[in-house]
């Protein structure tokens, strides 16, 4: 495949082929002529029988000198927008049309990123399973289980890239919401007994402890943000800045366009979250921003100093720019009055506390692990707000007792006033005329029930003593 590939980009340097550009503005940008992955090769050309024949000329050499064989029943011309004579191309290449939306490798390919319906077969799947689970017994802990483990697995493949739909996050969570509550008692109609919000909070703060879709949506998205700023020179990395073009060091300038791609976008936007819970660890000070980067005290130097940032003329300098190995070189527009000089004092007093460069290159770290690695699981945490609306109470002790879970979860349903004592039924519009079974003077609430019924009383009494 290797030589398929090496041919390929021959081809596409002698402009026999022409791939797709990405680039902004007049900016030397990366063509991109074709994909590989595994034994599948994706192809971009123009559409003239030029390019197509000699395509069709290097697969035949490849066929040839690899004794490799296409499978034209498996190959497909996608074209992109209007192309005319689309059967004559076909003819001369080989393989079926095919049409834009389709998949690829599992993800959607030319599809909308945020159409509703490059979703539709992970609803299925989850719908699918559950009722499997449906018709067996499970016992509401490992209801708990099931959701977490394997519900929320499924759709992390498309969540890893795309953003969740708000409508999509409210389908999958009323089918969670419902095989959760309703379990397998098929027909009759069962409460939910804890509110969702609550539900898919933290253990710790009093919920179950069930995934919260949207934040792990987005600190799966978070991902890239952190490979894009930390990982090696990649294609992936090249054509998304060659697209949206450098913000420093760290990350692409803003996307601000109305129109096409919302992708990248929305993966921006969340750049802040990545930045404020980062810091620079100074190296060759070759990617970190004198003035714009926070690497000397808790903000970036031009908060610090904005009247020497006036001055100075080196704004976008990197550290390594404006250092030597005699010390700082800072050009300043012109001489210095009397009553700056105490000021320029302070500012090279904050500076002495700088760290030599090194020859290592700056690295960011991730404030949020001991490692300075970013994880998905300390990103969710930090968007995971369901739990402000958490209450008060010791949660914790529910769940880390050495007792059976299902006890625990029992514990867990009346410490949230939620197990159907009769006057929460009552409550729920239960037509009863509500009596304590044990003592048979009181009304049923959780509070009498648990505590301070007197044939509770003694059972609490008699494990105390
Ligand atoms: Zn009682």
């Amino acid at each position: 495949m290797g030589g398929l590939s090496d041919m390929l980009k021959f081809a596409q340097v002698n402009n026999k082929i022409r791939g797709f550009k990405v680039s902004q503005g007049d900016s030397l940008g990366v063509s991109i002529s074709h994909l590989q992955y595994a034994d599948d090769t994706l192809v971009f050309c123009d559409a003239e029988s030029e390019q197509l024949k000699h395509l069709r000329a290097i697969f035949i050499m490849f066929e040839a000198i690899s004794g490799l064989h296409i499978n034209w029943g498996k190959s497909f011309i996608y074209p992109v927008n209007e192309v005319p004579q689309i059967d004559l191309l076909t003819n001369i290449l080989g393989g079926k049309i095919g049409e834009l939306p389709s998949t690829y490798l599992g993800m959607p390919l030319g599809a909308k990123s945020k159409s509703l319906s490059i979703w539709n077969s992970v609803v299925e799947k989850c719908e699918r399973k559950l009722v499997n689970w449906k018709s067996q017994y499970l016992s509401s802990v490992g209801r708990v289980t099931l959701i977490n483990s394997v519900l929320d697995a499924m759709p992390t493949y498309m969540m890893s890239l795309f953003p969740m739909p708000g409508k999509i996050i409210q389908r999958l969570d009323t089918i969670r919401r419902n095989f959760l509550w309703q379990g397998n008692g098929e027909g009759v109609k069962k409460f939910h007994l804890v509110k969702w919000d609550a539900v898919i909070s933290n253990k710790k703060e009093g919920g179950l402890g069930i995934k919260n879709l949207k934040a792990h949506n987005k600190s799966l998205l978070l991902k890239w943000l952190w490979r894009l700023a930390t990982d090696d020179q990649s294609l992936w990395k090249d054509t998304i800045f060659a697209r949206y073009g450098k913000e420093g060091s760290w990350t692409t300038k803003e996307v601000n366009t109305p129109y096409g791609v919302g992708l990248w976008r929305t993966i921006r936007n969340q750049w802040p979250r990545i930045w404020n819970n980062s810091v620079i660890n100074m190296g060759n000070g070759r990617k970190t921003l004198f003035w714009n980067d926070t690497w000397m005290g808790q903000t970036p130097l031009r908060q610090q100093f904005p009247d020497i940032y006036i001055l100075n003329q080196q704004k976008m300098a990197t550290i390594v720019e404006v250092r030597n190995e005699q010390g700082w070189n800072l050009i300043f527009r012109r001489f210095l009055n009397d009553w700056e000089v105490e000021r320029m004092t302070q500012f090279y007093n904050t500076l002495e506390q700088a760290k030599n460069l090194t020859c290592e290159e700056d690295k960011l770290t991730w404030k949020l692990e001991k490692d300075g690695k970013f994880k998905v699981k300390s990103a969710y945490k930090l968007l995971d707000t369901s739990t402000e609306t958490k209450e008060l109470w010791p949660w914790k002790m529910i769940w880390k007792g050495k007792i059976p879970h299902k006890v625990a979860y029992f514990t867990w349903l009346v410490a949230r006033h939620s197990v159907l004592t009769q006057d929460n039924l009552m409550k729920r519009g239960k037509d009863l005329c509500s009596r304590c079974f044990f003592c048979e003077s009181e009304t049923e609430t959780i509070n009498h029930l648990f505590l301070h019924c007197k044939v509770t009383e003694k059972l609490w009494k008699y494990f105390i003593n």
